[in-house]
């Protein structure tokens, strides 16, 4: 088996035997980027191979991640290296600083890859087709979109170019992509990872987190990254467990609702039919599956893209040309060359997410919009609540749909706005969620399935993620041809 298609825990094992050094795993990675990005274009400013990131000083401390690399979104600071969140906007922007999850990868000893991966601009898409360096593909089908908007990190997993990636997940990026693209993406609960250094889409919902190969490899990356940040407000003062320490605990008893709101018509039949095994595996584990209502799902759609829009239009109003990456030429004022720098260096869903915030922010419209989305937020939110005070778990599908094509959606905004019909009530509850494959459909696209469970019980969906890819992936291991 080469090197680039391991797990990290498998790579860990060897370089623990010291069978491999850590610039044996990145040169392997190399050469199959090498060989594949032509094809699948997960990572952005490539140029023909992967490197690491020198780290400064030499890692203080061994752990299980030590000498592993991880690939990073193209949105997460990176110490003098580009990261332009795929907007011509931010082109040239080299931060001086790294994000806490950088630091704190590099501390724990993994290196960080030094070219970026794809995704949609600021985070705005689920396709990864509105970055500004042309969409990823789909390892499985290169003439489908490998979701998004963390599509280059999911698809640099998937095809083995990457063993472990970050993403950033607002409404659904990490874990839509990891479902499209076969792969394992987690979204952690709000407060469990710092945001310091990630640039910001919409505050109160974003969160960075794990895509991965395998559940152990995601709560491996996970011990790593999360913890308390004196340097994000938002992040909780929460003691971290050792997330590896859950896997193979028996699941039996454990209670998982499945929402009816979630099955409904739109959603895929091959979809449903892969959950509905799959709920019939967590029944032979010994675990109890009944129906549950979430009655507020039909509202999570508009509550987000108003809150969603409200947040970035704001966080955006900073790239005005006078600090950061791109200005326009030639200005004939201050105001001029504002206008003319945003007007041309912003993409055109980023200009409509600026308009449709700034207008649901603006006088007169705030009550209406705005404040009564967070009113419906919350009722959201209590309808989670609710469910958990009976039940550990909450299974659905990821997407309604498997992955779909290049161009099918991108001409029609609300089309793809209703692709993460499925998880962007979970960033509006800030509760934890994971992706997982769960079966295939008939022309070979994978399918996932997504968990949550409440507020910092990223240890429940490990436990039952752990258990159902012990049971089933594992026989069911395909692997993407490239
Ligand atoms: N696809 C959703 C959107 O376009 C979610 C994006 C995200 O999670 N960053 O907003």
């Amino acid at each position: 088996m080469e090197l680039y298609s391991m797990t990290g825990s498998q790579l860990a094992g060897l370089l623990a035997g010291k069978e491999v050094s850590p610039q044996d795993i990145v040169s392997s990675l190399s050469r199959r980027a090498a060989a594949k990005e032509d094809q699948v274009r997960a990572y952005v400013r490539f140029e023909g191979g992967l490197e690491s990131i020198p780290t400064e000083g030499g890692a203080e401390g061994k752990s299980p991640l030590s000498g592993l690399p991880v690939s990073v979104k193209d949105n997460i600071c990176t110490r003098y290296f580009s990261t332009e969140c795929c907007s011509r906007i931010l082109s040239g922007y080299k931060p001086p600083y790294d994000a806490t999850v950088v630091s704190r990868l590099k501390k724990a000893g993994a290196s960080i890859i030094s070219v970026k991966t794809n995704m949609d601009e600021f985070a705005f898409g689920s396709s990864t087709e509105n970055s500004c360096f042309g969409p990823s593909r789909n390892p499985w089908d290169r003439r489908c979109v490998p979701g998004g908007s963390s599509g280059g990190s999911a698809a640099a997993v998937a095809a083995d170019e990457a063993v472990f990636a970050l993403g950033s997940d607002t409404g659904g990026s990490i874990r839509q992509p990891a479902s499209f693209c076969g792969v394992v993406g987690l979204k952690p609960t709000y407060g469990r990872v710092s945001r310091y250094g990630l640039v910001a889409f919409a505050s109160s919902l974003d969160q960075i987190g794990p895509i991965t190969k395998d559940v152990r490899d995601s709560a491996m990356l996970l011990n790593v990254i999360a913890g308390y940040d004196p340097k994000d407000s938002t992040s909780v003062n929460e003691p971290v467990p050792d997330y590896t320490a859950c896997l193979g605990r028996p699941v039996k008893g454990m209670r998982i609702g499945v929402p009816k709101e979630y099955m409904v018509e739109g959603i895929d039949s091959q979809v449903k039919e892969s959950l509905l095994r799959a709920l019939e595996e967590f029944r032979r584990l010994g675990a109890v599956c009944e129906e549950v209502s979430l009655p507020h799902t039909e509202f999570a759609v508009p509550v987000y893209y108003i809150i969603a829009t409200a947040e970035a239009s704001s966080n955006l109003a900073r790239f005005d040309g006078v600090r950061y990456g791109f200005r326009a030429a030639d200005a004939e004022s201050l105001h001029d060359m504002f206008s003319r720098t945003r007007g041309e260096g912003f993409g055109k869903e980023a200009k409509r997410r600026i308009i449709l915030g700034t207008f649901a922010l603006s006088h007169g419209y705030y009550d209406a919009y705005y404040l009564r989305a967070l009113k419906v937020r919350t009722l959201i939110k209590n309808d989670f609540d609710k469910v958990f005070s009976g039940f550990d778990c909450i299974v659905t599908p990821t997407s309604p749909t498997p992955a779909f094509r290049l161009g099918e959606k991108i001409g029609d905004p609300l089309k793809m706005y209703l692709s993460d019909i499925c998880t962007i009530s979970v960033n509006l509850a800030g509760i934890p969620a994971i992706s997982l494959p769960c079966g295939f459909t008939g022309e070979g696209l994978p399918v996932g399935m997504q968990i949550m469970a409440g507020h910092f019980k990223e240890e429940t969906i490990f436990r039952l993620a752990y258990a159902y890819e012990q049971a089933v992936s594992a026989r069911e291991k395909r692997r993407p041809e490239l």
